[in-house]
Parts: structure tokens; C-alpha cells; sequence
């Protein structure tokens, strides 16, 4: 046996993996945490919605988290600048959104389960193997064993390859866009982009601003969604501006694949990124990997077969909204479509609610067509019946 024989061994420390190592550690379990790149910013817009805020709060306040609150800051979606819609609020409303940078966001992660007694091991897994009598992992320092293990390894992940297999290229996302420091604003944006079909993001941070632009890997290329970026941004760069660029990959999983996912299996289990878990239309992924982090040990803690109860956990509880966005997707992003809803967004306070209740992850797609429709939005919610059918572009 190894030094650092452990019950169960987590590989990445993005928000997946610290939250499901945190969830093992304080119910009990010997756990280590494999992870080099701390501290380390993440390609991502930092929009951490009121349901993932919720799904940590009992170890991680939204009070302690610094970032910038979205009641604090006005939400602009359209084609340009045409629409806008309020974010902030009003009466009772639960709609929250806290943007933050993803360095001081998985660092509390990450020490709120070492505070639970996981083990951090900073080191790279490269490579890992799963037999019949346990896992062994090997680092760039030496090699470890453990009974089980949890994939958080991320989009390209490495424990993903070893067992169910990669992500296909159809099935991803690409984002790319900068971390403007020295610019900050008061202002998240989000514009529809039909060609390609996609959007244009800018959230505001507390010393820069995130931009950047997401669309279907297999509709678009690096070089011109960058351009488009770049032409959103010429106002806010000036001299004295530093931008740091980042490109990174996105799950973004169409119906069939998510029907034939395979999330966990004898000694392994995947979470977060590693296991596609991602809105393909909003792009929110953080809520999904905590999420099913804690899904994942609440099904490792549990009694017996925790591989299948995770599995059916995820098939009753996330895949159903995920395959209800994918089915939406195409036609989402199209200029019939957005045309439409920017009509109606400019026109109707009630789908501006609906809408930015959307995108704060209050509104889940299976009663969208029903919402829009008690707005009298009449068309809006045809044609969205349409694309869900596949009928209509
Ligand atoms: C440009 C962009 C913008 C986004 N904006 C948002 C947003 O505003 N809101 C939102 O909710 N989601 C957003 N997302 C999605 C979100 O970033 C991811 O869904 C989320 O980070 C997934 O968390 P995770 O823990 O599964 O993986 P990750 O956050 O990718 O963490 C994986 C961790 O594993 C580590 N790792 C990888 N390989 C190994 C290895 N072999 N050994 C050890 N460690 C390893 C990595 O270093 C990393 O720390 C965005 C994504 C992108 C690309």
C-alpha cells in the first residue's frame, strides 16, 4: 500500500472538485484533492447565480465572497444596444447574481474544504487507472491508490478520457474574450449574436471587467469571435488599459449525447465540466458543478450503489433542463428568434423579467414556453414551441 492511501480521491480543484471534496471530508471520508494550478484565475465570466450561492452557503456565505452584486448594477441584453433589461430586483423578487473572479471564488472553495479536513495534494494527475480492486493515480511527482475516484478534472478531463471518454467536439463551446483591467462599470451586458450563433458577455469585477463571446464549436471559429470582442470593447480599451486574453472550451451538449451520458461507473464518478454538465444556451456551469458535487457525495456517503444513485440523481434532476436548452439552442440563437425577443424585451417589462430571470438561473426552461406565455408574449412563446419541436430555425 501507498503513503497516501485515501477512501476517495478527487482530481481538480475548480468548483466541482472542492465542493464534492468538501461534502466527502465533513461527512466523514478520508479525502484528497488533487490540483497544481492554485491560485489561478479560470477563462470564465464569474457569474455565480442565487442557486449556486445557495447550494454553498452553509460553508461558504455569499457575504464572505467578494465580488460585484448585480442589484447594484443595471443588465443590458439585445441586438447592440437596443433592449435592456433591469436586473435589480423588485419586491420580493429572489433574483440574484454575483459576479466574481474565479482566483478569490474557488481559493474560498478550496480552503473551505480543507477546513473539512480534505487533504490538498498539489500536484498534476497524469494519468489514472481504474481496475476491479481499486484506482491508482499517477502525478508528475509519484503514484497514489484510493478506492474510488471523482473526475472534476474539467472540460478536457483527463479521468473522463480514462473511463467514459472525451467530449466531442460537437458537443462543445468556445469562448474567448479578455479580463480588462484598469476598466470597471456598473453594467453587465449580454447581446445575441446570430452569426455565430452565440453572445457577447461584459460583467462587471471589482478592478477589471470580463468580456468575451461564446458560440457552438462547430459553427465558429477562435479568430473572428475574438474580432467581435474586440469591436464591443474598442470604446471601454484605452491607453493605460492591460488586456489579458483567454480562449477556453465550454461543454455544451446536444440532446442525444446528453441521453447517452455515462456519469459514473464502478469506482468512478464525474462532476461539473468533466461530466458536460453546463447550460448550452446560458452557458452557466458553476451552479451545475457544485451541484452535482454534492450530488455525487451524497451518493458515495450514502448506503450502497452510489454510481447508479448518482447516475439517476443527475438523470432526474439536471438533464432534463439541460436537454430542454439544447433542444432550444439552434433556433435560440437565430435572427428570427432574437429579433423577436428583442422586440419583446423592448416592449414588455414582463419579458424583461422573464428573461433576466433566465439568465440569473430562476427560470427553468420547463415552464419558459408557459411564463412567456402569461405575458400575452403570444408569438414569442409559439416560436419557441417551434424550435422545441425542431420545426422552426
Ligand atoms: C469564457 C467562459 C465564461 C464562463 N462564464 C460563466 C459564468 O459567468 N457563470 C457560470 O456559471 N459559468 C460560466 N462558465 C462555465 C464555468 O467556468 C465552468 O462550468 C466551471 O468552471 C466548471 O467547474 P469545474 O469545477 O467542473 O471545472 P473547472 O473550473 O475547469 O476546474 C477544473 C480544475 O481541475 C484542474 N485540473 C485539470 N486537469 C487536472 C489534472 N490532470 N490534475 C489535477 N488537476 C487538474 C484545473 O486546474 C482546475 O483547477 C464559463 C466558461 C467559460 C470558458
Amino acid at each position: 500500500m501507498h503513503e497516501h492511501d485515501t477512501d476517495i480521491s478527487v482530481v481538480g480543484a475548480g468548483p466541482a472538485g472542492a465542493w464534492a471534496a468538501r461534502q466527502l471530508a465533513a461527512g466523514g471520508m478520508r479525502v484528497a484533492l488533487f490540483d497544481a494550478s492554485h491560485p489561478r484565475e479560470k477563462a470564465c465570466g464569474g457569474g455565480i447565480t442565487g442557486r449556486a450561492l445557495d447550494e454553498i452557503a452553509a460553508a461558504v456565505p455569499a457575504e464572505t465572497l467578494d465580488g460585484v452584486a448585480v442589484e447594484d448594477a443595471s443588465f443590458h441584453a439585445g441586438l447592440g444596444d437596443e433592449a435592456s433589461v433591469d436586473l435589480r430586483p423588485r419586491g420580493a423578487s429572489r433574483r440574484r447574481l454575483l459576479v466574481v473572479d474565479r482566483r478569490s471564488f474557488d481559493a474560498a472553495l478550496l480552503e473551505a474544504a480543507i477546513r473539512a479536513g480534505a487533504e490538498h495534494i498539489r500536484e498534476r494527475v497524469t494519468d489514472v487507472l481504474v481496475g476491479s480492486d481499486g484506482v491508482r493515480l499517477q502525478t508528475n511527482r509519484r503514484s497514489y491508490r484510493c478506492s474510488r475516484v471523482i473526475g472534476a478534472d474539467g472540460v478536457n478531463s483527463l479521468v473522463r478520457r480514462r473511463t467514459a471518454g472525451p467530449l466531442a467536439r460537437a458537443d462543445l463551446s468556445i469562448a474567448t474574450g479578455y479580463f480588462v483591467f484598469g476598466e470597471t462599470s456598473r453594467d453587465v451586458r449580454v447581446e445575441f449574436v446570430s452569426a455565430p450563433p452565440g453572445y457577447f458577455w461584459s460583467f462587471p469585477r471589482r478592478d477589471h471587467l470580463a468580456v468575451g463571446a461564446c458560440a457552438q464549436a462547430d459553427a465558429a471559429r477562435v479568430g473572428p469571435l475574438a474580432a467581435l470582442v474586440t469591436e464591443r470593447i474598442r470604446d471601454a480599451v484605452r491607453p493605460g488599459r492591460q488586456l489579458v486574453r483567454y480562449s477556453w472550451p465550454i461543454p455544451s451538449l446536444g440532446p442525444a449525447s446528453l441521453a447517452r451520458e455515462q456519469p459514473a461507473g464502478d469506482r468512478w464518478f464525474l462532476a461539473g465540466d468533466a461530466a458536460g454538465l453546463v447550460d448550452p444556451i446560458t452557458r452557466e456551469g458553476i451552479f451545475f458543478a457544485i451541484r452535482s458535487a454534492s450530488l455525487a457525495a451524497e451518493a458515495i456517503l450514502g448506503v450502497a450503489d452510489a454510481p447508479a444513485r448518482y447516475a439517476s440523481a443527475l438523470r432526474r434532476e439536471i438533464y432534463p433542463e439541460l436537454s430542454r436548452a439544447a433542444r432550444l439552442k439552434r433556433g435560440f440563437f437565430s435572427g428570427p428568434f432574437t429579433r423577436l425577443l428583442v422586440e419583446a424585451l423592448r416592449q414588455s417589462q414582463p419579458v424583461r423579467e422573464v428573461m433576466a430571470d433566465l439568465v440569473a438561473g430562476e427560470q427553468p426552461y420547463k415552464t419558459l414556453k408557459r411564463r412567456l406565455l402569461a405575458t400575452l408574449e403570444v408569438r414569442l412563446a409559439w416560436r419557441l414551441l417551434l424550435l422545441e419541436m425542431g420545426v422552426a430555425r
